[in-house]
């Protein structure tokens, strides 16, 4: 390829505060319409807005969690625009001057074989806008309903730099992203509830070119693959306008996700078109060193370190880490099942096979029937050779339908393994007598009979014989 892509992302992050930022109204999500309101974020004359000390707390977690500079002194600024979904006419956000600078998130690209930072630009603080309904219940209306349910909830808006340069790159970026948010309870990262949101800003440039290509603007992507689909079908749709000698428009275009195309929606606004000014009703922020510490002490271990220490202490492998530590939920889950004594990499082993296939959100883990205990219970009876590891699979569906112990399923469905020689050989010679054939191969020196005398074996005992036990009986009485 000739060109060079440039991209560069914007993250809306829902802050998982209970009420506004400005007022004491409700974040919940999927209330009655408007039933979350008051005066000041309605946006009435003579009210004021009051800042709301956990948003400033909870934005300063991202922030020192991204690595970025907090800073000391920063403002609110009115950005001016007429919306219907805008009661005030303009949005309180921030702009000359963020709560945080710089920082970076570090991408993991090829199972963790190369890495990359993507340096941030900025984290800042700002209220939603309502929301515009076109749709009743499903039946397209003929006109349009606000809900101002949404207007003044929390969010913060993180900004990369253009260091972005595939659509690859960009999915990681903003799994890592919001796995960090999630781990911090910053952010509850649902991207179809809209509280992780993302645009795009991609231009392409000759490759080795000095100056940035003109860039366009690419929302409503509403989940990863769409993201990535977006600057796919945009990577494709600049370059053939390039080569054919066109310009590239600066604009902002819509994705489309039924017909996987992009379109445009408007030319792209300016920042000084918004007439930013600092809010007159809100005083300047200030934070002090102090605040930033006990924020800082609170900080949880992230999936980076996690990962890493995973590794180290358990030895698995990175793939089985980075499986296990995406969300803070399961990884816990590992923890406990391992600290209470199988084998780290058995558990992985059966959290990354049967027990994903059960669990899609490992956030909700701790709903499901089949606790640490159970699972540790059951893997110490393979361990001990109670039951062997077929029946282990019998068990934890069971374990998964009624939510029981192992013990109790393996005792009352009598799974217990038999390991006992006397009642093994019997059921061997049973097997011998009904295939005389085989048995007559296998003395020939056709040894691929064997594994099919044992399944013969296990199957006549309905898989409770202890394999390895069939294994020495049965050579000896073959041999004899
Ligand atoms: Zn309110």
């Amino acid at each position: 390829m000739r060109y060079e892509t440039i991209i560069g992302l914007e993250v809306h992050a829902q802050l998982l505060t209970d009420s506004k930022i400005f007022c004491g109204c409700s974040t919940r999500f999927g209330e009655g319409p408007n039933s979350n309101t008051c005066p000041v974020c309605l946006g009435m004359p003579g009210v004021l807005p009051v800042l709301n000390r956990k948003v400033v707390e909870l934005t300063i977690k991202a922030a020192l969690a991204a690595n970025c500079q907090i800073v000391r002194y920063s403002q609110f600024s009115r950005k001016n625009y007429f919306y219907p979904d805008l009661p005030k006419g303009y949005q309180i956000s921030q702009y000359e001057l963020p709560i945080a600078r710089g920082g970076y998130i570090e991408l993991e690209m090829d199972h963790g074989q190369s890495k990359k930072k993507i340096d941030l630009n900025r984290i800042h603080m700002e209220e939603d806008a309502g929301k515009l309904l076109h749709e009743l219940d499903g039946v397209p209306a003929d006109h349009s309903y606000v809900d101002f349910n949404r207007t003044g909830v929390p969010l913060i808006e993180i900004v990369s730099e253009p260091h972005i340069n595939t659509p690859e790159e960009a999915g990681e970026y903003l799994r890592i992203l919001r796995s960090m948010l999630q781990y911090l309870e910053v952010c509850d990262g649902n991207m179809e509830q809209g509280s992780f949101r993302c645009d795009a800003n991609i231009s392409l440039r000759p490759k080795g070119a000095p100056v940035l290509g003109t860039k366009v603007e690419i929302k409503n992507m509403n989940s990863f693959r769409n993201v990535m689909r977006a600057l796919e079908y945009e990577t494709g749709r600049q370059s053939s306008l390039l080569e054919s000698g066109e310009k590239i428009l600066q604009e902002t275009r819509l994705w489309d996700v039924n017909q996987g195309i992009t379109e445009s929606m408007r030319s792209k606004e300016e920042a000084h078109d918004y007439r930013y000014f600092p809010d007159p009703d809100l005083v300047p922020l200030v934070i002090d060193d102090a605040w930033i510490d006990e924020i800082r002490s609170t900080l949880p271990e992230l999936p980076r370190e996690k990962k890493e220490r995973f590794v180290k202490e358990y030895a698995l492998p990175e793939y089985d880490a980075a499986i296990l530590t995406a969300t803070r939920q399961l990884a816990d889950y590992f923890e406990e099942c391992v600290r209470l004594g199988p084998q780290p990499k058995v558990v992985s082993n059966w959290i990354m096979g049967d027990i994903l296939r059960h669990v899609p959100d490992t956030r909700d883990i701790s709903q499901f029937p089949v606790t640490p205990s159970h699972l540790a219970e059951m893997l110490l009876m393979v361990d001990k050779g109670t039951i062997s590891g077929k029946i282990a699979k019998i068990v934890f569906e069971e374990m998964v339908a009624s939510g029981r112990m192992p013990q109790f399923i393996v005792a009352e469905k009598g799974l217990v393994q038999v390991s006992d020689e006397g009642a093994l050989e019997k059921a061997i010679q049973e097997v011998l007598n009904a295939n005389a054939d085989q048995v007559e191969q296998y003395r020939q020196g056709k040894e691929k009979v064997f594994g099919f005398l044992v399944g013969q074996v296990m199957k006549a005992t309905k898989g409770k014989a202890n394999p390895q036990v069939v294994n020495e009986l049965l050579k000896k009485m073959l041999a004899g």
